[in-house]
């Protein structure tokens, strides 16, 4: 029967794969509810809306996931509403299921997720293109959109990856660009409503609606147009499908303290990546690091109040038992209140088991201050900073605001103040760069251990040096850069590598941790293509390509055959996707999904880097006019607000600090 749980079929194949637990469900504050949870109508219309959600990764990675959490909890405080989660399986499971014709099913009451009204995939990366495929085919839902019946779900992809979805144009229904919260709610009341009249004009009739909305974006109602030499020519509404919008917005959601989500975090069974709660400080950054796609495209800044943060810590460790809560956000040392919200929280806390951490990595001495209040009691055992490129210069292509000698004075405070190891983070492969900016990571890291020796008196601090491959991003500045060649990667960071090991006098005490360049380039290639790159991702997946994000699974031999069979009848290929740089009319693929940021504004900050010049934050300073703030009639949303921490209990010694403060 429709809905029924598939457990009993399920839990004994279970003993025979690896990590079990993880398929298991029932975690605290998670919700399992009747299928007809929301009845039915007199003339027995289905009332209730179900949305199966998808981390398309393992369930390790997926459960802390916060997008997934919060669309969790805010789906399911709707009565007439079902949200269930569902994760990758794993291929020793895929193999069993297959043999058993058994579904991909929710962790939650374990249902089969084709059951389901919607299917929402949360696409962090573009690595889990392959994965969504697979969890499809299991589920028994056909891989191409166009194949799908009125029973089949309506797949939707969302997260940052979905600010260009088409790569997956074929496989997904429609997209949603931006914050979720308030446009899965708005998607549920069409779908809802649809189905409560008796699904009338079927599934294109419904997608039509959600197209309508102008925040929906359906691709099949969309005509793409090539020039001959491979390029884009135009993409358009198709001319059936009336009232489609040219461009399709993105969701902001403008006050985060009236989304105070998630309120009761989940809290995994089986071993995850993080194993604390996270409270996001803050949506958004406009610090415009060119390379970023997160600050560009969740721009502009909001940021949830003091007491807002303090009242969603303090319910959530009550809800949860976690001992350690992150304060996240893309730069959260940035908050205009953070000073105040760290001491508070560090009293608060004081004396207990609770520990706080702050994973930012801006390079600057107020963010040691921040470290050392919040690890007051604690180990102070390593901090990360991002200075991101090696010599000075590139940090101005990037827009990095920071000098060697900003870099040299934070970590003489670091070491300073006890911490014994820091981590730089590096990314090799940025426009304009050559080898010398990246040998120059080599010496600024000779500088800080000789800095580190010095200021704290001892041999035995550490650095370690980590770098990852720059991949261009839609909606930023560099998306019509041309990304550097895997093995053109690989030389430059061999060189590198043998500049750090050739001195005896440091190379014990800096750690050196990169990755090969071939992920990043089939990265670019998800990032930056369009509907022609859909016929590579099944072409690979149908050779077995699975997991995409994790080095066992990975394989670039098998994304290069498929590229090369996929489209060797097109005037394209890789390097075309890849190593091409684009010119300022090209009509990129993902022109019409608006994240608000102005092309013009955009081809001007990448003159701006070709330049070297450098352009500083809007949060303190007049607007820069990219275009967000008038595009979706919103604004900077900074503190500060007067309030505090309080009336939270105050406990341990920090009572009469708190007490002073106010
Ligand atoms: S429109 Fe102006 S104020 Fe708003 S995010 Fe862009 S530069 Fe900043």
């Amino acid at each position: 029967m429709i809905g029924d749980s598939v457990w009993g079929d399920l839990e004994p194949l279970l003993e025979r794969v690896n990590k079990p637990i993880q398929y298991v469900g029932g975690e605290l504050n998670s919700t399992v509810k009747e299928w007809n949870v929301g009845g039915f109508g007199p003339d027995g219309a289905d009332l209730t809306t179900r949305w199966a959600l998808m981390y398309p990764d393992a369930y390790e990675v997926g459960v802390p996931n916060q997008g997934v959490m919060i669309l969790y909890e805010v789906l399911n405080e709707r009565a007439d509403v079902i949200a269930e989660r569902t994760y990758s399986v794993w291929p020793d499971l895929e193999a069993l299921l297959r043999e058993a014709g058994l579904p991909q099913f929710t962790v939650d009451a374990h249902r089969s997720v084709r059951d389901f009204d919607l299917l929402g995939l949360s696409f962090s990366t573009e690595l889990g293109y392959t994965n969504m495929l697979t969890a499809l085919d299991l589920a028994g839902i056909p891989l191409h959109a166009a194949d799908r019946g009125i029973d089949d779900p309506i797949v939707i992809a969302g997260g940052h990856a979905a600010f260009n979805p088409e790569p997956v144009a074929d496989f997904i229904d429609c997209a949603i660009v931006g914050d979720g919260e308030q446009a899965v709610l708005t998607v549920t009341d069409i779908v809802g409503e649809w189905k409560a009249s008796g699904r009338p004009g079927g599934r294109r009739e419904v997608l039509l609606r959600l197209a309508r909305t102008g925040g929906v974006y359906v691709p099949a109602f969309y005509e793409v147009s090539y020039l001959s030499d491979g390029r884009i020519q135009r993409v358009a509404p198709a001319p059936d499908a009336t009232g489609v919008p040219w461009r399709v917005s993105k969701h902001t959601v403008m006050d985060l303290d009236a989304w105070p989500y998630p309120k009761q975090p989940l809290v995994p069974l089986a071993e995850s990546v993080h194993e604390r709660m996270s409270v996001e400080i803050f949506r958004g950054c406009t610090r415009g690091c060119r390379f970023c796609q997160a600050g560009m495209i969740t721009r502009p800044v909001r940021e949830r109040s003091i007491t807002g943060v303090g009242e969603m810590v303090e319910r959530g460790l009550a809800a949860t038992g976690f001992e350690e809560v992150g304060l996240l956000s893309l730069s959260s040392a940035d908050h205009s209140e953070i000073a105040a919200m760290t001491k508070g929280l560090a009293d608060r806390y004081e004396g207990t088991q609770t520990g706080l951490s702050l994973p930012s990595t801006r390079v600057d001495a107020f963010n040691i201050d921040l470290a050392n209040e919040l690890t007051r009691n604690g180990r102070r055992s390593g901090l990360t900073f991002a200075p991101e490129g090696g010599s000075e210069r590139i940090r101005k292509v990037i827009n990095k605001m920071v000098t060697e000698d900003d870099l040299i004075k934070t970590v003489a405070a670091a070491y300073g103040a006890g911490w014994r190891q820091v981590k730089l983070y590096f990314m090799c492969g940025l426009p304009t760069e050559t080898d010398d900016d990246v040998l120059q990571i080599a010496e600024v890291a000779k500088r800080v251990i000789d800095t580190g020796r010095q200021a704290s008196g001892r041999r035995d601090i550490r650095c370690t040096v980590s770098i990852g491959g720059f991949v261009p991003k839609p909606h930023t500045p560099f998306q019509w850069t041309a990304q550097l060649g895997a093995a053109e990667t690989d030389a430059r960071l061999a060189k590198l590598r043998d500049a750090i090991r050739a001195d005896k006098r440091y190379a014990s005490s800096i750690g050196f941790r990169y990755h090969d360049g071939k992920p990043g380039i089939v990265e670019g290639l998800l990032s930056r293509g369009d509907r022609r790159i859909g016929r590579v991702i099944e072409t690979v997946w149908r050779d077995g390509q699975r997991f995409d994000g994790w080095s066992e699974h990975f394989s670039y031999e098998r994304w290069m055959a498929a590229t090369e069979t996929a489209l060797a009848d097109l005037p394209v290929d890789l390097a075309w996707y890849t190593t091409r740089e684009r010119d300022q009319h090209e009509v990129l693929p993902w022109d019409h999904l608006d994240s608000g940021l102005d092309k013009d504004w955009l081809w001007e900050d990448w003159q701006d880097a070709l330049d070297e010049t450098e352009v500083d934050d809007c949060r303190w300073t007049p607007c820069f006019d990219c275009g967000v703030c008038p595009q979706m009639g919103t604004e900077i949303e900074v503190g500060p607000t007067g309030q505090t921490l309080l009336p939270l209990t105050v406990m341990g010694s920090g009572r009469q600090a708190l007490a002073e403060q106010h």
